[in-house]
C-alpha cells in the first residue's frame, strides 16, 4: 500500500503544475495510506520535475519521519493534524494558487455565486484564521474552519489554499475547482456585482452533485 500511496502522491504533483496552481517549490499533496497510520507526502524543496515516488516521503500522524531520503515537507505538521483529528480524510492539498490567494489575502470567503461552486462546495469558501507555520496552529485553523462545513476547501488568511478530500485526487480536484471559481468570482466582481444563489437551490445543487451526478468516478 505504501508504494501504490508514493506513485498516486508522486504523480498528482505533476496535476498541480498542469493547472497552474504552484510557483517553484511552493505547494503539496500528501495521502493517507489505506490501512495504516501513515501518510505520503512530498519531500522539502524538491522540484516538481525532479519528483518520484521513491522520493516521496513516509510519515507518522504526528508528523515524524517514518520512510525516507529527504526532509518532509515545511507544511507537514498542518497535514499531520488533519489526518489525526478527520479520518474521514484520505488527501490534503496545500497551495498558494493566485487568484484564491488573492481572496485569502483580503480574508474574505469567496460568495457561493456559481452553481459550480454550489456543486462542489455546497456554499460559500471560508477562510481560516491566520497562523504561522510551524506547530499545530495551521492545522488547527485547517481542521476548525472545514469540520462539519459542506466545503472541501479554506483559505488560510494571508496565507493560501488547504483542501481535503477522501482520497488525495479528491483533495487535488478541489484545489483545482477552488481556484477556477476564485478567477471567476474575481473577475464578475470587475464589472459589477455577482448574483447570489438562494440558499435552498445550493442545497439541492449539492446534493445532485454529490449524490447523483458522476462524483464516484472523479474519487
Ligand atoms: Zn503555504
Amino acid at each position: 500500500m505504501i508504494t501504490e500511496t508514493r506513485r498516486e502522491v508522486c504523480r498528482l504533483h505533476a496535476e498541480l503544475v498542469r493547472y497552474d496552481l504552484v510557483a517553484w517549490t511552493a505547494g503539496n499533496v500528501s495521502g493517507r495510506v489505506p490501512g495504516e497510520d501513515l501518510f505520503v507526502i512530498k519531500p522539502s524543496g524538491v522540484s516538481y520535475d525532479e519528483l518520484t515516488p521513491e522520493s516521496m516521503v513516509v510519515c507518522d500522524l504526528d508528523g515524524k519521519l517514518v520512510e525516507g531520503d529527504h526532509a518532509p515537507s515545511s507544511d507537514t505538521e498542518a497535514h499531520a493534524y488533519v489526518y489525526r483529528h478527520m479520518p474521514e480524510v484520505g488527501g490534503v492539498v496545500h497551495t498558494h494558487s493566485t487568484y484564491a490567494t488573492a481572496w485569502a489575502a483580503r480574508g474574505e470567503p469567496i460568495p457561493c455565486v456559481l452553481t459550480a461552486m454550489a456543486d462542489e462546495f455546497g456554499g460559500p469558501i471560508p477562510v481560516g484564521p491566520f497562523a504561522l507555520i510551524g506547530g499545530d496552529d495551521i492545522g488547527r485553523g485547517i481542521v476548525k474552519t472545514l469540520a462539519g462545513h459542506r466545503s472541501r476547501a479554506v483559505l488560510m488568511q494571508n496565507h493560501g489554499v488547504f483542501t481535503i478530500g477522501e482520497s488525495p485526487k479528491a483533495a487535488v480536484k478541489a484545489a483545482v475547482m477552488c481556484e477556477d471559481v476564485a478567477r471567476t468570482v474575481h473577475i464578475s466582481r470587475q464589472l459589477g456585482r455577482p448574483v447570489p444563489i438562494e440558499p435552498h437551490h445550493i442545497d439541492s445543487l449539492f446534493d445532485r452533485y454529490q449524490n447523483v451526478y458522476g462524483q464516484r468516478s472523479a474519487k
